[in-house]
């Protein structure tokens, strides 16, 4: 294949096997890159934005162009009638947090669509610990309908939890957990029959890692507000930190009211010299993006071949990023992840542990070696311990980088003799 990097025979055949029987998958994911590459394009031009908007302010941050709009170009791009993009938002979990506190009140309801959240949000929301500041902690109740035992929304359900609650919360994409992540199609489906019981819920989407999976976004179907983090798929791989929330206009300011101070809001905030990258990254995002889900196809198409279970099925619809295997056992788990991180580009020579991460319930083992730290927008594994042994996998900024890795992941495990499942 090349003179770098060498692969047991058989391996080598598979990938050839898996890549040839993905091209139809392939070709679908580069005419939605297509697609949303026009719509940023457009975006940037409807905007007029100049190299003026990358110069960054200081202090309070006062009549910073650059900050107001990248806003509006990600409301553009976006379908939304504000967003609020900034590099203070320090994570997705920060921003699905302003999110959540911007808009709820003490006696309010907040009702999960989709099963349990993402494990960073429970101590946020206060299903787990106490007395912390959470939003149980503020007077907020949250309600969940699990999803069906088929991983759909149970829309009955749904229609009779939405009665009373303020915002009903969806998580787009499947997280730690092996149901499917939904499409922006039933997000819409979810969110017609919230509002059809309580026409006056808010709708909120965990947007995380499904922006540019698809052809349009979960505001397109309802959705008062999408939430994310730029350093998975809008920041493109470039933007160094930050976040965005995006959707109804009042509803974004309340957001910004609880980024920054009441009264203030989206007014103040200098952008140092962020801003460039934001830009930079939202017009690679598409493509980058595309990469991403290739690498993920092939993975999926591989592993599958391996005759390992797989989340989802290589050919499936896409809408995130996320690709699951379930390895069965520690050993394969460790393997795998010690091998993508000698795929990376930087940190290429650790080997990454199991330990106990700050939020997270079980120990958890994560290979990443990014050029922005923790970035799963780039080729990253994680794994939390616990049965069935299952690696998440996302990202690869470059397809060919991206399957090196997997292959390289594939090869430490044929190495020590478990690339068959048990
Ligand atoms: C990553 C992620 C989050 C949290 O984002 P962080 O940046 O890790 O805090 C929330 N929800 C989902 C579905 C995610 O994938």
């Amino acid at each position: 294949m090349n003179p770098f990097y060498s692969f047991d025979e058989r391996l080598t055949r598979l990938a050839a096997e898996a890549e040839s029987q993905a091209a139809e998958a392939f070709a679908a994911m580069d005419e939605v890159c297509a697609y949303n590459e026009a719509k940023v394009l457009h975006a940037f031009s409807e905007c007029r934005v100049s190299e003026s908007h990358f110069v960054g302010s200081t202090g309070y941050g006062y009549g910073d162009r650059g900050r107001e709009v990248l806003d509006e170009v990600y409301a553009k791009v976006f379908g939304a009638e504000d967003a609020l993009v900034r590099h203070n938002f320090v994570s997705g979990t920060h921003a699905l947090t302003v999110a959540l506190f911007g808009v709820l009140r003490m006696g309010d309801v907040m009702v999960s669509l989709t099963g349990a959240p993402y494990d960073t949000m429970e101590e946020v929301i206060g299903i787990r610990g106490e007395g912390n500041g959470s939003l149980r902690d503020f007077g907020v109740t949250y309600r969940q309908v699990d999803l069906l035992a088929d991983g759909t929304p149970d829309y009955e359900a749904i229609k009779q939890q939405a009665v009373g609650a303020k915002i009903v919360y969806i998580q787009r994409s499947r997280g730690y957990s092996l149901r499917e992540s939904f499409s922006v199609e039933t997000i819409g489906k979810m969110i017609r029959a919230a509002k059809e019981a309580n026409p006056d819920v808010i709708a909120v989407v965990d947007n995380c890692y499904g922006e540019f999976v698809e052809k349009t976004e979960p505001t397109a179907v309802g959705a008062d507000l999408i939430v994310g983090s730029l350093i998975k798929n809008p920041g493109g791989g470039i933007a160094k930190t930050g976040g965005y929330i995006a959707g109804r206009h009042d509803l974004v300011e309340l957001c910004s009211y609880r980024l920054t101070c009441v009264g203030m809001g989206k007014e103040v905030g200098c952008t140092l010299g962020e801003s460039r990258g934001m830009f930079l990254g939202l017009y690679f995002a598409p493509s980058v993006v595309c990469s991403a889900v290739k690498t993920s196809i092939f993975a999926l198409s591989l592993f599958s071949k391996l005759g390992y279970e797989v989340y989802p099925s290589f050919d499936a619809h896409r809408t995130d990023i996320i690709a699951a295997i379930a390895l069965g056992d520690r050993e394969r788990l460790v393997a795998f992840c010690q091998g993508i991180q000698k795929g990376s580009p930087v940190d290429s020579f650790v080997a990454p542990e199991p330990w106990d991460m700050p939020g997270y319930e079980s120990e958890v083992i994560m290979a990443a070696g990014a050029f922005t730290l923790g970035a799963s927008i780039e080729l990253s594994a994680d794994a939390p311990l616990r049965e069935p042994y299952a690696v998440w996998l996302q990202g690869g900024l470059t397809y060919n980088t991206g399957k090196l890795g997997i292959l390289l992941a594939a090869q430490e495990m044929a190495s020590r003799g478990v690339l068959d499942p048990k």
